[in-house]
């Protein structure tokens, strides 16, 4: 991979100005512009990720005037601190992995700032696509913050908006690390403006965001450690696929300390000591020796301990919206607040905060809202992945999570099978990858399939049809495999 130097970051900026929001129109701020204009629409969208823009450009195709509104990049979080760079920049390094393993050359290593280029210039295609479809849909966008002033008001800069709906779409924002110091750790957004790399980290966190920038930087050689507070990673995902990709991980050269709680940050040195009390035996094995403080140094350290719904600043609590004990806005089955005319989807509602489940309540809404009454997706069976490398799969339940669903007279079992690619056996890793399939005894049918292999997430998604169309495991067992693949281990 040959060098290049990285754009500075102004230059980057003044790229996506001059590409992405060209054509939206900008609001002064308050007290700019004389007396302020009024705005007619029919829905007002405030937040332009994935939720937002989904629910703009559905609801334009119904025929409604539709003002969204973003005080950022659009493509919200997914395109520009999320989904989209983190992909690229693990294709980057898993590919440059995978290469130095076939290939004889050396120093098969995946350039940062090359790879950071190439990022921006997907995102920057990205702003111009969502604009430009935007405005195809006949969605007027305004850049600015925004308030709700009134259940029929926003305000945007100098400029109030009246509408019949109002949708919130702000997403959310990582949590900042509650201890002394620990304004030192970075954030996943800060990763992605990185122009350069420490040379090593400390990860603080084990759930699918920490794992991926663990996984990440380890790839572009950043010596990597992890505390995790839980005693394994992934608490939500399949305990054995978690404790699998543990072992890969640590296998790879990162260090995981388990049960560790973080309780300071120092800078020293140019360094940063992160302290952290440990009560049981780690990751490596070794006892924690009780409750006693240990100390990992690093050039940087990141904080990914978990995200929260951004909507304090909106003007919500007074008008009457009400939070949920988990910090999201509280809406009903119709993504609709307490206030009748006020909607909320995506991150800044409760539930599982991922992409296409942004996008299709959005969507969905807007049907509702005006169109036809629009089939709902099924949330309950939502494919998921990590895309951490070996990457992890996941849709349906999990073990425990079935045993705990299981009736009295049903039974769970679980099928397990690991192998090693043909991929991993030419590249010459020897990595294992894992499958494993939740079913229920007596029925046959399969609860819930997880799998890590780098093919996973590709594979995972499609059996997500299967599983809600209730595929028992004899149909996979019948079914003839298509050789050879990763994906046919399911079928074995
Ligand atoms: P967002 O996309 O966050 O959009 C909200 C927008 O509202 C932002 O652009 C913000 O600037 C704007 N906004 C906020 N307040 C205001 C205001 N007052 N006025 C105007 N604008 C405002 N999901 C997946 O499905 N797959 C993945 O692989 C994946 N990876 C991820 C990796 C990382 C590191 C992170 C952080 C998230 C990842 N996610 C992934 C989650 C996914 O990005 C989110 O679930 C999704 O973006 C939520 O969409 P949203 O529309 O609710 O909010």
């Amino acid at each position: 991979m040959t060098k290049r130097q990285a754009r500075p970051a102004s230059e980057r900026q003044s790229a996506r100005r001059a590409t992405s929001e060209q054509p939206v129109e900008r609001v002064p701020r308050r007290g700019r512009r004389r007396g302020g204009a009024q705005r007619e629409a029919d829905f007002v969208v405030i937040g332009a990720g994935s939720g937002g823009v989904a629910a703009a450009r559905r609801a334009a195709a119904h025929g409604a005037r539709v003002v969204l509104i973003e005080r950022d990049a659009i493509g919200g979080t997914c395109v520009n601190r999320g989904c989209v760079p983190k992909k690229m920049l693990s294709y980057g390094g898993t590919l440059a992995a995978i290469l130095s393993g076939c290939l004889s050359h050396t120093g098969g290593r995946e350039d940062w700032g090359d790879a950071i280029v190439r990022v921006n210039a997907e995102m920057a295609r990205l702003h111009v696509a969502y604009t430009h479809r935007l405005q195809e849909a006949g969605v007027t966008l305004l850049h600015g913050e925004a308030t709700v002033t009134a259940p029929d008001l926003v305000q945007v800069g100098a400029e109030t908006i009246h509408a019949r709906r109002i949708l919130i779409a702000t997403g959310a924002r990582p949590q900042t690390l509650p201890v002394p110091g620990g304004e030192l750790a970075g954030t996943s957004d800060d990763v992605f403006t990185w122009q350069s790399l420490p040379a090593s980290i400390v990860v603080i966190g084990g759930g699918y965001i920490a794992v991926e920038q663990a996984s990440i930087l380890s790839r572009y050689g950043v010596k990597v450690e992890m505390l995790v507070r839980e005693s394994r990673l992934l608490e939500r995902f399949d305990h054995e696929i978690a404790a699998a990709l543990a072992e890969a991980l640590a296998a790879r050269g990162v260090r995981l300390h388990f049960n560790a709680e973080v309780t300071l940050l120092n800078q020293a040195n140019g360094a940063i000591d992160v302290c952290y009390r440990q009560g049981a035996p780690d990751g490596d094995g070794n006892d924690g020796g009780g409750d006693r403080v240990h100390t990992v140094r690093a050039q940087a350290a990141l904080a990914a301990i978990g995200r929260e719904p951004q909507w304090e600043n909106l003007g919500l609590a007074a008008l009457g919206v009400e939070k949920s004990a988990q910090g999201g806005i509280r809406v009903d089955r119709s993504f609709r607040s307490r206030v009748r005319s006020i909607h909320a989807v995506g991150d800044a509602i409760d539930g599982l905060h991922l992409t296409p489940v942004a996008s299709a309540q959005g969507r969905w809404l807007a049907d509702r809202l005006f169109g036809r009454r629009g089939e709902r997706a099924d949330f309950d069976v939502v494919p998921t992945a990590v895309f951490c490398e070996p990457a992890i799969g996941s849709v349906g339940l999990t073990e425990h999570e079935a045993i705990a669903a299981a009736g009295k007279a049903e039974r769970v079992e679980s099928v397990v099978r690991r192998f090693v690619s043909l991929e991993n056996r030419f590249a010459g890793s020897g990595q294992a990858s894992m499958v494993k399939l939740v079913v229920n005894a007596r029925s046959g049918r399969v609860l819930g399939a997880h799998m890590m292999d780098n093919a996973a997430p590709e594979i995972i998604q499609t059996l997500a049809v299967a599983l809600r169309l209730g595929v028992k495991l004899s149909h996979l067992r019948t079914t003839v495999q298509l050789h050879p693949t990763v994906a046919e281990e399911l079928f074995a």
